[in-house]
Formats: structure tokens, sequence, C-alpha cells
């Protein structure tokens, strides 16, 4: 085994040393019920329509059954929490079952739910239906967004009742279990770095640095500087995800360095959350509300802070901390960069020069106004013309009109700044060559017409809760294609309800 092992194999709960993983048992369900499988995961690790309606399929993936030569085990990991170091922390909920191999791909599935493992500290190992619902769901949505992101093989109610403090009395209640089987090439964590660092474990530090290059960075060769080039690629790809994250307006809400994936995918979905009315201080998160740690408008900053972690992590490898320091700026202006051009693209041009920074940047501020849905305004940008009128009252706002939460309030000084960045718009427009429709098909490119939005989520539970799983599969097929015009969903694209305002995610 090329990674340090812990020889302890019960469950039981305790600090774990000199080891990057344990072996572990799933929790066997009382009567698990599939409520919705991902066909599109199912192909990814070759599985074939007969082997998800098996009776197999419903076994390992719920926890109750260990495939034949597969190990499961939980991995340690330690992890920044809300800016400060928590020691360890660990696969508390996550066991991977196993790891396999299929059209030239490693995937590691891994069960979230499926009962104690020796990180589970005082809680239950247990997830709860919302949640899993939520992150199935999600993670799926996010794909088909071109987001990177963890999978999501299936959704299974185990039939055991889990006891969560529901938030809105703060009295414990019982809800259904549910167990996710996610997919993903590992589930390595900032944190797992960081963990054995802060032990002074550089023995298990350059094991696990070691391995995570060899499998999963193959790219990288050996040589002195793997270890600054290993976190320059790590660094390089979480900057494209938050980029990512900004350009769709998903809020992850919880960006703990344990919940930062070594491949810059989105990894653990809790309390995560879109952007309806565009706000850079929006967290769905409650327990973070007054700091706003996690906030939309945070989160680029959030990842740099998480990457100088790793990079203080992998520092004792290295000790050399110039091209660490070096990776971080080249980082910085990565992010820089790209996001004027991610923000260009969502406006139609197909580049950014200097001059276009500030119109962006006035864009985001004239957005937060007034409450302004972020996808209906985007999607909708895409029908004004570049010789559009700006003449008359508030008519020049007509073609975005709906995605304004109070349309009242698009007056006096509101309504003047809106006109004087269309006039900086449409002259930018004016200097380019591209028709209005190759314009509108290459922003319907980049701003989706669909994305999961906090009360479809919530819709989806309160059905399964009452028996009917069936808004899960359409919500899920609807948003395999997040950029396509569909008729038969154009009830999905649209303001939130009214009932849904002050609704937020959840965790656990
Ligand atoms: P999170 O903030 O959800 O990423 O979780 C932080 C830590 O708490 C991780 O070590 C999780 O494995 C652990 N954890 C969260 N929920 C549970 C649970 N219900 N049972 C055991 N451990 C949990
Ligand atoms: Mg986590
Ligand atoms: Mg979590």
């Amino acid at each position: 085994v090329e990674l340090p092992a812990d020889t302890d194999s019960s469950n039981r709960r305790r600090q774990v040393h000199d080891a990057a993983f344990s072996s572990v048992t799933p929790r066997v369900p009382t009567a698990p019920r599939l409520l919705h499988v991902a066909p599109d995961v199912a192909e990814l690790i070759g599985l074939s329509a007969d082997d998800v309606d098996s009776k197999e399929f419903l076994e390992t993936f719920s926890g109750a059954r260990v495939p034949d030569g597969a190990r499961p085990y939980a991995m340690c990991y330690g992890g920044h929490q809300f800016g400060n170091w928590a020691g360890q922390l660990g696969d508390g909920r996550a066991i991977n079952l196993a790891e396999v191999s299929h059209a030239g791909k490693r995937w590691t599935l891994q069960l979230k739910g499926a009962g104690e493992t020796p990180y589970s500290r005082t809680a239950d190992g247990l997830a709860v239906l919302r949640s899993s619902l939520r992150e199935h769901l999600c993670s799926e949505a996010m794909h088909h967004l071109g987001v990177p992101t963890t999978r999501s093989l299936s959704l299974i109610t185990t039939g055991d009742s889990v006891t969560r403090d529901v938030m809105y009395d703060g009295n414990p209640a019982n809800e259904p279990g549910a167990v996710v089987c996610r997919v993903a090439a590992s589930f390595i964590r900032f944190g797992n770095f960081q963990i054995f660092a802060s032990r002074g474990d550089l023995d298990s530090l350059r094991r696990l640095t070691d391995y995570t290059i060899k499998h999963y960075f193959p790219t990288i060769e050996a040589g002195d500087d793997r270890y600054s080039r290993f976190f320059a690629e790590v660094a390089r790809r979480t900057i494209d995800m938050v980029i990512d994250w900004q350009r769709v307006g998903f809020v992850h809400g919880v960006m703990n360095t344990d919940n930062m994936s070594i491949h810059g995918e989105t990894i653990d979905y809790g309390p995560y959350g879109w952007l309806e009315g565009y706000d850079q201080d929006w967290t769905p998160n409650t327990t973070d509300a007054g700091q706003g740690r996690y906030r939309f408008g945070n989160q680029p900053q959030i990842v740099f802070w998480n990457l100088v972690q790793l990079a203080n992590a992998i520092y004792p490898l290295t000790e050399d901390a110039e091209p660490l320091q070096d990776a971080l700026n080249q980082a910085v202006q990565q992010y820089e960069h790209s996001y004027d051009v991610m923000l260009g693209s969502k406006i139609g041009l197909d580049n950014v020069g200097e001059g276009d920074s500030a119109m962006l940047a006035e864009l985001e501020s004239t957005l937060q106004l007034t409450e302004t849905d972020m996808t209906i305004f985007f999607r909708c940008l895409a029908r004004v013309p570049a010789n559009h009128s700006l003449d008359g009252g508030s008519e020049f706002l007509a073609p975005v009109m709906g995605a304004f939460y109070q349309p009242e309030e698009l007056v006096g000084e509101t309504l003047q700044r809106w006109r004087s960045w269309f006039e900086r718009y449409l002259h930018r427009l004016s200097q380019t060559t591209v028709t209005d429709e190759e314009r509108a098909k290459r922003m319907n490119l980049v701003n989706p017409k669909y994305v999961l939005r906090n009360y479809m989520a919530q819709l989806a539970i309160d059905k399964a809760g009452s028996g009917d799983p069936s808004l899960i599969g359409e919500l899920y097929e609807m948003l395999r294609h997040p950029y396509d015009e569909q008729t038969d969903n154009e009830q999905w694209f649209a303001k939130r309800p009214d009932w849904a305002r002050h609704k937020v995610g959840c965790s656990m």
C-alpha cells in the first residue's frame, strides 16, 4: 500500500495518527429504496441500465453489500473552519466504497451517509433525505453547467430515521435517512495535506503528495520542483472553478479547507445556494450570515486564502517558499484576467481589453441597485440588439424587465445608472463585428437558462418526503440541458416565488 494506513480497523471515534485512512464497514440500511439514478454517471463507471435496475445496485450503493475485492475506508484530514484551524476532521459520514476503472479512467465511489467512522466525532455519520437530494441534484446540475464538480450516481433512502435539529424551531425531529453515492477521481482535499503538516508528520505528508501526483497529476514529472508544480496546478484548477461559480451564481456556503478538492472540483454540497437577486453579499449559510466570510462576492478571496493554507502545508516538502509564492502570484494574475474574460463573455464580448474593466465593474454595481435576478438578466440581455434605442423612459429596459423583482424601483438615479451602463455597453458593441444573432448564440452558451433555484430543490424535497419522488427526475432532466431553450420547462425560467424569498439552504 502506498498510502500510510491506520492499523486499527474499528469504527471507534478517535485521533488517527500516521495514517491517511482507516478501514471501515458501511452501515446496513433497514429498507433501502432507490429514488433516483443519474444515468450519465452510471455509464461513466461502466454500469448498464440492467445493472442499475438490479438488486445488487440497490444493495451496493446503499451500503448493504461491500463489493467483492473492495476495502472500504474513510480518510483522515484536518481543516480550517471559518478561518480557524480545527484539527482532525476526516470522513465523518463518508466512506470510500471502492475504486473502479472504466474507459481508461479511474473513479472513487463514495457513500455519503452510510454510518459512523473513526472521524464522526460527536455526530452520527448519517445524512437526511433533504440534504442528500440537494447534493445529488446540484452536483449533476453543476456538471452540466460545465462547472468542475464531484458527480452523484444515486440517491437512496435507507428506511431508517435520523434525528436532526430542524432549523425553524430548534426542536429535534426525525427525518428520513438517505445515502448518496458520490463519484470523483478522488476525494482528496487540501485538509488531507494540512493534517500531516500540522502534526509534523513529514513522512506521511510526502507519501500522500507523491501518491496524489503519481495517480492524479501524472503529467508532473519527477524532479525537485514537482511539489511546487503540483501546487501550481491545483491553484490553476481551483481558480478556474471559482470563476465558474461566479459565472453561474453558485454560492458554496462552507469553503473550509476540508471542503476544497485537490482536483479543483466543487465538493461537499451543504448549505449551498444560487443567487437569485444579484448580490455580492449574499450567503445561504445562516451560521455565516453575520460575518459573511463565504458570501458570493468573497468566494475568490477565500480560494486564495485556502490556497495559501495548502502552500503552507506543502512547504515542508519544498523548503523553498519562492516557487510556491510565484505560483500564488500567477494564480492572482490568472484570476484577474479570467474573471473579466468570463464577465465579458456573459455580455457577449469575445475579448476584453484594458478599457472594459470599468464597464464590467459598473455592470456589477448597477445589478445591485435593485433586486435583479441574475439568471434571467443575463439570459435576456442576449435579446438586446447592438442598435437598441435608449430613447423614452424605462422602455429601453423592456428586454430585461422580467429580471427585476421590484420594477417600480426603476426610476430616478437607478434608471439613470442603467441608462448610462447601456450607453457604454452599446458603444462597446458598436466596436465589434459580430451579428446580434451570433452574439446571442454565444451568450446563451455561458448564461444558463435553468439553474437549481433554492425553491425548486425544496419542492422536490417536499414531494419526495410525501412519497412522490417524480420531481427529482423532472428537474434532473431539465438541468441536464441548462443552456437549451426548453418549451416544456418555461415555468422554471421565472423569478423566485414570494413564498420562497427568505428560504435558505440547509446543511447536514
Ligand atoms: P462539513 O462542514 O459538512 O464539510 O463537515 C465538517 C466535518 O464534520 C467533516 O469531518 C464531516 O465528515 C463531519 N460531519 C458532518 N456531518 C456529520 C455527521 N452527520 N456525522 C459525522 N460527521 C459529520
Ligand atoms: Mg466537508
Ligand atoms: Mg458537508
